[in-house]
């Protein structure tokens, strides 16, 4: 016991990721690319400096001075990194008071992390809550992530992984008794488009699907909403018949895309992939809401 892990992030107070009030722990590292992630800060394995260049203090230089790597230079006053030079040290953030970089990704122990959730065990006791491990993607982190749901087994903490389903399936088998509720992305049904949009193919994310549904494991279908990727009607409906045809009954969560990760990649030197995309309509909303209701499940827009 007591193994460290990458995280990017803890949320206090959590209401959409899973029953009650929870805190979420963001693990960092993903095998996907998808267009549309929220968290482009869990993407990346490795710890990472998110530049907010308009914090930057006009005249002052101690990052400069603090870079070990020579990866950080202010041409007319605007402070710029070169992430080819940077290893994430994580230096500059330390010393720059105006928070003008900030490091996205620390290494933390078990104990740590455990000492944090379990601050707040009398609110999940009272709301039905718990712990959710969310990303990047947790299941990346196989040795951390079970420590951490080992712990949580040992003080009677609800625990939620939240999963991109990219993981082999002896993964999953192996954290099985020590989840209380998976929940599932669906991303894409279509292979070329998950492929075109998400940066690997569906195939194994899919057989795990059926594969936990199959086990009896408790599990929510996550189905992020977004225009001009998923949401024509033989898209939506193709994805409703896969789910209605898993062998048990999971609630489904459509999750409408929003635009407020593209700010965040740009701190992160990433283009926009989907500058164009609007979020889904209210009409669209009810529309794909209705198919997935088709067989008489429970659909949620939202988390
Ligand atoms: S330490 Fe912060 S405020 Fe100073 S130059 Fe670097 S980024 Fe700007
Ligand atoms: S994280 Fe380290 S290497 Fe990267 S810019 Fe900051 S000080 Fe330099």
């Amino acid at each position: 016991m007591g193994s460290s892990g990458i995280i990017f992030d803890i949320k206090k107070f959590a209401v959409h990721d899973g029953p009650g009030i929870r805190t979420t722990v963001f693990l960092k590292g993903c095998p996907l690319r998808c267009a549309w992630c929220h968290n482009p800060e869990g993407i990346a394995a490795g710890p990472e400096i998110a530049v907010f260049a308009d914090r930057c203090v006009k005249g002052c230089r101690d990052c400069l001075a603090a870079c070990p790597r020579g990866a950080l230079k202010k041409v007319r006053g605007i402070i710029l990194l070169d992430r080819s030079l940077c290893d994430g040290c994580g230096a500059c953030a330390e010393i720059c008071s105006a928070e003008a970089l900030r490091s996205a990704g620390r290494t933390v122990s078990v104990p740590e992390i455990m000492e944090e959730v379990a601050r707040d065990i009398p609110f999940y006791r009272e709301s039905g809550g718990g712990v959710t491990f969310s990303g990047g993607e947790p299941l990346a982190q196989p040795a951390f992530l079970r420590e951490l749901l080992l712990d949580c087994r040992a003080r009677g903490i609800h625990a939620v992984v939240d999963t991109s389903g990219h993981a082999p399936f002896s993964l999953f088998e192996e954290l099985l008794p020590l989840v209380d509720l998976f929940l599932f992305d669906l991303k894409v049904i279509d292979d070329e488009s998950h492929r075109r949009f998400t940066g690997v193919s569906n195939r194994l994310i899919l057989e795990n699907l059926e594969k936990l549904s199959c086990s009896g494991a408790p599990l929510s279908v996550r189905v992020p909403l977004i225009p001009g990727v998923n949401d024509a009607d033989r898209d939506l409906k193709a994805m409703a018949e896969f789910r209605d045809a898993l062998p048990g009954r999971h609630p489904l969560h459509l999750l409408p895309y929003h635009r407020g990760y593209a700010a965040k990649r740009l701190r992160l030197g990433l283009d926009a992939v989907l500058p164009d995309t609007a979020p889904p309509s209210g009409e669209l909303q009810e529309r794909a809401g209705k198919i997935f209701a088709g067989n008489g499940s429970t659909v949620i827009i939202g988390g």
